[in-house]
């Protein structure tokens, strides 16, 4: 039997521009330390998300949460409020500083922080004298959450909000890009998201010594002395000059990315419309998502695993939902405020492979696959 070529869930896609600032990189011996790839890459993504942001080029997202938490001021025996849908990176970085985490459910519209329960939650520690340090918010498969009561939340309770943009380049909320909401926001240019430097991340933010603090600390914190001396403990969380080459290339074709993810997703709805019991997440009015992922929902946990293995015996890639962070074994002991939204989505969902580099012809096998398990 013949094995039809694999179909990857999301792989990089390179335009024609990022090997020619590596080269550049090469050719000028700016392998290391920074240089003007950072520089440029760093003003792109500004220029990109306008509103003056300033940005920090780093080694992942993961980084940039770390730093953006320890910024909030976030330290040993505080507590954080996170999403609970969401990747395990958004909440990792609240055990590396000492903290603990507060999961919070999502709400059926955006799949993603609910207003309701973060604020239950918010109040819980209050009456519990234990006022939370920062809440962490996710843009999860590039759709925004509702960022105007997520932010007058905290406004209102005066906690700042870290905005988890890493699959949410390109988004926007009533017309202004996520990434430039949050107190401080991050992104990640990991291999499989919309755009990457094989890996890195970035920390933005409005407030530019936020911006400058974070690049001193991720070069090791050092003081300025001829010697090396240091009053604070460092990272080394800096993005290397080579990688930022690539990133330069990456943000030239940012938008055809995001209209080709958008065209994938398209097609899938429109091509299944006709099988009542699968659903998409549609758009909610205002909300404009990059679609990283393009996720359907079926009738069951069964349904969800028969589809996923029909693909996998034709050699595509697909993945459940994130699962969430409160049913995770490593945080099962953490407090939670859940009302069964995101397990209910992990149960039923599934991400179906969303590359920008996926051909029609690629399409339609993902599709007749879905439509041959006879739903
Ligand atoms: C990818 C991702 C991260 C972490 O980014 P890395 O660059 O892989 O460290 C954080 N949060 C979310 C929601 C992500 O999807």
């Amino acid at each position: 039997m013949e094995t039809q070529t694999k179909i990857w869930l999301s792989s990089p896609h390179m335009g024609s521009t990022e090997q020619g600032y590596v080269d550049e990189a090469f050719r000028t011996n700016w392998i290391a330390p920074l240089g003007p790839n950072v520089t440029s890459f760093e003003d792109a993504i500004a220029d990109y998300l306008e509103n003056n942001v300033h940005v920090a080029a780093l080694s992942s997202g993961t980084a940039a949460i770390h730093l953006g938490l320890k910024l909030m001021g976030v330290g040993h025996g505080d507590e954080v409020l996170c999403q609970s849908f969401t990747f395990s990176a958004s909440a990792n970085p609240i055990f590396y500083l000492g903290a603990r985490p507060i999961f919070v459910d999502s709400e059926r519209d955006t799949w993603n922080l609910s207003p309701e329960l973060l604020e239950e939650a918010i109040q819980h520690r209050l009456n519990a004298g234990k006022k939370p340090k920062a809440i962490i918010a996710v843009h999860l498969y590039g759709m925004p959450y509702k960022v105007d009561k997520i932010h007058a939340l905290g406004r209102k309770y005066s906690i700042p909000v870290l905005e988890d943009s890493a699959e949410a380049l390109g988004s926007s909320w009533e017309g202004v890009k996520c990434g430039t909401f949050g107190d401080i926001a991050i992104f990640s240019f990991n291999g499989n998201k919309i755009i990457t430097t094989s890996g890195g991340g970035a920390l933005v933010s409005n407030n530019k010594e936020y911006r400058n603090k974070a690049v001193f600390l991720a070069t090791q914190a050092r003081d300025n002395a001829p010697h090396y001396q240091h009053s604070e403990i460092g990272h080394n969380y800096r993005m290397s000059n080579v990688l930022a080459g690539i990133g330069r290339g990456q943000m030239e074709v940012l938008e055809d990315r995001v209209q080709a993810r958008r065209r994938n997703f398209r097609y899938y709805t429109e091509a299944l419309k006709d099988l009542k019991n699968l659903s998409f997440l549609p758009e909610p009015e205002g909300l404009f998502s990059n679609r990283w992922l393009s996720c359907l929902l079926t009738p069951s946990f069964e349904t969800r695993e028969k589809i996923r293995m029909a693909l996998a015996d034709e050699n595509i890639e697909s993945r459940p939902l994130w699962k969430p962070m409160h049913l995770q074994p490593v945080f099962e002991n953490e407090l939670h405020f859940t009302d069964g939204t995101s397990e209910d989505l992990f149960e039923r969902g599934l991400c179906l492979p969303s590359g920008s580099n996926l051909s029609t012809s690629d399409l339609d096998r993902v599709v007749q696959i879905i439509k041959s398990t006879g739903l």
